[in-house]
């Protein structure tokens, strides 16, 4: 094995050379003219950042390539529908203290970073997300730490962010040391075993092991993603006791069909993970190219029944702007080119399907 491709194992080399400016990546990959003009005016609206290691899955020769058009932009990211807000799920509003979000009377989302291998091209909090200086800093995890010490009716903690295993082992695990006796679930929602599989390491691996159990949500959406070194990190993972399921976005020209996410469930429950749910894109500024109406959505799922296992059949949910919740789409009632949702409390919610 020459030097080059030692280091390519490296998930630190993975992060050093993350390709970030147009002049990197035009030298590496093919672009169209599109593909070039996007980066360009989108480069202060959300960077570009793909590891090698993801690139290597794009086809150069198709500009449909689904892991391509999750992580090169193009111009249609530019238009801002009516209905797409900066801060979709109000996640903002709902901090209780800075850093967390608590939507639900028992749970909480905390951020510990905003730092990610492969900036998505479909991701709901490009607001923040790719900025270094809107990273929680020490001290605020330090107090959001002593907030949830405070308030023990949240049993469900949700480490998010950007990507939590952008952190180093050390800090992981102090942070994983304190928050372990405060709650019982304790779940990690990471897509770097998708972007940057060479992260999970034997000694991440040994860290999670200490502090069962571990609910780590992946985020895998197509089977090209799905690689032996993907596998791998699977494995690595469910071997430490942690407890696998995925997320995926429904994404139009990605993964909009029946027979494609048949193929990635499968794979994903081959590798001890289970497809968990199925989210409508959110209501994002700049993704609505991405959206699939719920009835293409509903009709997908329906399909799926019959050719898969339970067990293979991820929900399809949605999570409602102004932040009122998830609720399965199939609870939506369609009136006209509108559908109302009604979320856990009750309050009624339309939404022009597009
Ligand atoms: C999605 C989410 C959760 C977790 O929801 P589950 O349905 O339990 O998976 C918790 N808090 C917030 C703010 C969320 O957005
Ligand atoms: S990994 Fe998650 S947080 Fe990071 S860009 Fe992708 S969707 Fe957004």
């Amino acid at each position: 094995m020459n030097r080059i491709q030692q280091n390519t194992a490296d998930w630190k080399w993975q992060l050093r050379n993350q390709i970030r400016t147009l002049h990197q990546l035009e030298a590496l990959f093919p672009l169209s003219h599109e593909e070039k003009q996007a980066i360009i005016e989108l480069d202060d609206l959300f960077r570009l950042g793909i590891t090698p290691y993801y690139l290597g899955l794009m086809d150069p020769s198709d500009l449909d390539c689904p892991i391509r058009r999750q992580a090169i932009p193009l111009l249609a990211e530019k238009f801002i529908s009516p209905q797409e807000i900066d801060d979709p799920l109000a996640e903002d509003r709902d901090m209780p203290i800075k850093g967390l979000t608590k939507r639900y009377p028992n749970r909480a989302l905390l951020y510990l970073t905003h730092t990610c291998a492969v900036y998505c091209r479909h991701c709901t909090r490009r607001r923040k997300v790719g900025d270094p200086g809107s990273n929680n800093k020490k001290d605020q995890i330090t107090k959001a730490v002593e907030w949830l010490r405070h308030n023990p009716h949240i049993n469900d903690v949700i480490l998010s962010g950007g990507d939590p295993l952008s952190w180093s082992d050390k800090r992981l695990e102090g942070l994983l040391s304190q928050i372990r006796p405060l709650v019982t679930v304790l779940r990690i929602g990471t897509r770097h075993p998708t972007t940057l599989p060479q992260r999970i390491t034997p000694e991440l691996s040994a860290i999670l092991a200490k502090y069962p159990p571990i609910y780590i949500m992946t985020h895998f959406n197509h089977p090209k993603e799905c690689t032996p070194e993907a596998a791998k990190a699977l494995q690595m993972l469910a071997e430490a006791g942690c407890v696998l399921s995925n997320q995926a976005v429904l994404l139009k020209g990605v993964n909009d069909d029946a027979k494609t996410l048949h193929t990635l469930h499968l794979w994903l429950l081959k590798n001890r993970c289970r497809p968990y749910r199925l989210y409508h894109c959110d209501y994002t500024e700049g993704v609505s190219h991405f959206r699939v109406p719920f009835h293409r959505g509903i009709g997908i799922i329906k399909k799926l029944r019959g050719h898969s296992s339970g067990l293979a059949l991820p929900e399809y949910m949605i999570d409602l702007p102004g932040g009122y919740g998830k609720v399965r789409v199939s609870e939506g009632k369609k009136k006209g080119n509108q559908w109302e949702f009604t979320n856990w409390e009750g309050y009624k919610i339309t939404i022009v399907d597009e």
